[in-house]
């Protein structure tokens, strides 16, 4: 009688235990909760065929030129916060004085690219001094970050001509200037900017800013959570070229096109724009 009650208690223990197991542990599986990809497309099946949605969120690149410069940190700390990268065409001579503000935009994720030395207007430069400007400013980069500069640069104020895709076209690098324009260098007004840039962003937009100065800075501490919040993904230059275009040309200029007198050629907005070299 003891050995049975005591095996009774043990059985009816071990049953209240898998009970409780089963109760914190069974909760409901419905068909909507399964979701299969195939390539690159997510499916949810819910019972009534597939329903594709797209997968990938609306991409922006937010590109900063002339630096770097003591405000640039405050644009690292708010990219670092909302855990957003940007691309910084920095300036050669910039960079030798302000080595540890480029190391600390690449170890955030950040990427580095040549705005030439010295910002001379390339297309008044010769063949062999426009690749001196590029070379020097790349290797340099590449001995602060550790890593190679990416194979484009963007000239200063835009300005290309025959010579200057021609010597580009033979380094293997593509130009890279931007699609919108918020002439934060002119206004010098933070809710200028934030207004020009929300206004006209869109999917692919490459954002021509300059973190050199104060006002572009504060911009960024309204315009980078507001993207965000709006379901764009801040991503490099590189991240969105090799998005949208795979393979860059060396010597093709991607993004708005200057001639060699600096008048914009406003028909030749859109990305992707081809000048034969
Ligand atoms: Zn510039």
């Amino acid at each position: 009688m003891l050995t049975f009650s005591r095996k009774y208690y043990q059985l009816l223990i071990i049953g209240v235990f898998l009970l409780l197991v089963l109760f914190f542990f069974a909760t409901p599986v419905y068909a909507s909760d399964i979701r299969v990809t195939i390539d690159d497309e997510a499916v949810i099946f819910d019972g009534q065929g597939p329903i594709p949605i797209n997968p990938r969120p609306p991409m922006v690149a937010l590109t900063f030129d002339d630096g770097p410069s003591p405000n640039t940190s405050r644009i690292l700390d708010v990219l670092e916060r909302y855990d957003a990268r940007a691309t910084f065409f920095v300036l050669g001579y910039r960079s030798a004085r302000h080595r540890n503000i480029v190391e600390r935009a690449a170890n955030i994720g950040s990427e580095i690219a040549s705005h030439t030395w010295t910002h001379d207007n390339m297309a008044h430069l010769s063949a062999a001094r426009i690749r001196e400007s590029i070379e020097s400013t790349s290797a340099l980069i590449e001995s602060i970050t550790g890593v190679p500069s990416p194979h484009f640069f963007r000239p200063p104020f835009g300005s290309t001509n025959d010579t200057v895709r021609y010597v580009s076209a033979q380094m293997g690098y593509t130009i890279t200037n931007w699609t919108l324009d918020t002439w934060d260098w002119r206004n010098r007004n933070p809710d200028i900017i934030y207004e020009a840039i929300m206004n006209e962003v869109e999917d692919g937009s490459v954002i021509l800013l300059h973190d050199i100065h104060l006002t572009t800075a504060q911009a960024m501490e309204f315009v980078i959570p507001s993207l965000i919040a709006q379901g764009f993904e801040l991503v490099t230059l590189s991240e969105l070229l090799m998005f949208f275009y795979g393979e860059l040309v060396p010597g093709k200029i991607y993004g708005r096109v200057y001639d060699e007198d600096l008048e914009a050629r406003e028909s030749l907005y859109s990305m992707g724009v081809y000048n034969d070299i």
